[in-house]
């Protein structure tokens, strides 16, 4: 039996790195102030298939919906925005009268061609701040994933995108242009854009075929239909960016495949050239509570694929993420209290250890310490225990030390300060 395609199992040689990875965000969010949320993986199909006008890709041919017993139609969540912006609404969050900043990490459902970067069970880690429409918001959220990706070793291989969308009104005005524009040379787009002009043409703007892509550069650009409060917004942030030290590229281009965004829209790149290469998405979206019945609600957000995120980050981990169990390799001792105690010591100090059960000789279960890949074995043998120490074994330097049964504990405490 298969897993069903384009999903993946996630095998324990692996969690490590999950693990790591959420450690990492929930540390660097709490600093921020941010709150975790969970949400449940099902939602009402009409929490994405918002009303007319929205024909972004996913909606469109992506998502995996399905009738239920009850005849209600359900959708495995596409991404957590919706979902967020729909809890907050549903639990009347925004009525606490402060500015909600929430995160999240879970998987999210596409029904894509699966292929490397690509898969139909992907996870996201997520954040919206919900309740203001500052432009220092903007930045703070950019600054966020900057600095999770710092810790994770990686923002040196990343680039950040910047856009301005502007608002609904002179979004609208930019799409005639350019449908307009695209209508006259519509034979000599590729089969995708062409069937886009009418119902999704920004998408058309980060169309990969070359051809199109030629078309593009002749085309309106949105830069030229924005208002003053959408480039004044756009300014403030870029401002805010520059005084972090944040790198960016403006890039005229850039529009996003969800259709409720407004003002700023931005993407984090790997600067490896394929199409697969952002990680994160992400831009401020004003008006999607309004969409989802509720009053507007500022908010700006991203969303990380963590399985992108993986892909860059892995062999940074790595090493990181070395075995920190110490290993305890004991001969069938006379009394066995020995074992109990140097365990109940471990566990005192909060260190990760693994016995070894089996009936192997002790010089086997050594050599097992080694191949496991930890850095200390505890090696307990009559012969020692009979003078009242015991050996313990620092693998990575080959080094050994006898430590008197007395001294046990303090030598373990030592130890804690490798770890
Ligand atoms: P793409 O253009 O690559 O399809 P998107 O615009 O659909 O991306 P978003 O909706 O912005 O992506 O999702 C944010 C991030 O989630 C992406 O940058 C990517 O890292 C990840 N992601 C999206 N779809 C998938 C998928 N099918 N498999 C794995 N990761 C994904
Ligand atoms: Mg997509």
């Amino acid at each position: 039996m298969q897993p069903i395609r384009g999903t993946k199992d996630i095998l324990p040689n692996e969690i490590e790195i999950w693990q790591a990875i959420y450690s990492i965000a929930q540390n660097t969010l709490k600093n921020y102030n941010y709150s975790e949320i969970r949400t449940p993986i099902i939602e009402n199909t009409n929490l994405f298939e918002r009303g007319v006008g929205n024909f972004t890709d996913i909606v469109n041919r992506e998502m995996y919906t399905f009738t239920d017993r009850g005849n209600r139609s359900i959708t495995l969540r596409p991404e957590g925005t919706s979902s967020i912006a729909r809890a907050v609404l549903s639990n009347k969050i925004h009525l606490n009268n402060k500015i909600n900043r929430l995160w999240y990490l879970g998987p999210m459902f596409r029904y894509e061609r699966p292929q490397k970067g690509r898969q139909r069970q992907f996870h996201q880690l997520g954040i919206e701040c919900v309740g203001t429409e500052k432009s220092i918001a903007d930045a703070e959220v950019i600054k966020i994933a900057y600095e999770i990706l710092k810790k994770l070793n990686c923002e040196q291989n990343c680039h950040l995108e910047i856009n301005s969308i502007g608002n609904m009104e002179e979004r609208e005005l930019y799409k005639q242009g350019l449908t307009k524009y695209l209508k006259k040379y519509e034979s000599e787009l590729d089969k995708n854009s062409q069937k886009r002009i009418c119902d999704n043409p920004l998408r058309i703007l980060d169309s990969k075929n070359e051809k199109t892509q030629q078309i593009i550069r002749e085309a309106p650009v949105l830069k030229n239909y924005l208002g003053e409060l959408s480039i004044k917004h756009f300014n403030e942030v870029c401002e805010h960016l520059n005084c972090l030290d944040i790198k960016y590229e403006i890039n005229n281009y850039l529009v996003r495949g969800l259709d409720y965004y407004n003002y700023t829209a931005f993407e984090i790149k790997t600067n490896e050239k394929n199409n697969q290469n952002t990680i994160c998405g992400g831009g401020r979206y004003d008006y999607l509570t309004k969409q989802l019945g509720g009053p507007e609600i500022p908010a700006v957000g991203w969303a990380i694929g963590i399985e992108r995120l993986i892909s860059i980050t892995k062999d940074q981990l790595k090493t990181r993420i070395e075995n920190k169990a110490i290993y305890i390799a004991t001969e069938d001792l006379e009394t066995k209290n020995i074992i109990w105690d140097i365990i109940h010591i471990l566990e005192k100090y909060k260190l990760k250890f693994d016995l070894d059960f089996t009936n192997n000789s002790i010089s086997k279960k050594v050599k097992k310490a080694n191949q496991v890949g930890t850095k200390i074995c505890i090696v307990v043998s009559q012969h020692d225990l009979n003078d009242d120490y015991l050996v313990i074994r620092w693998l990575n330097t080959g080094k050994q030390q006898k430590v008197s049964l007395l001294n046990l504990e303090e030598y373990i405490k030592y130890i804690k300060n490798f770890f």
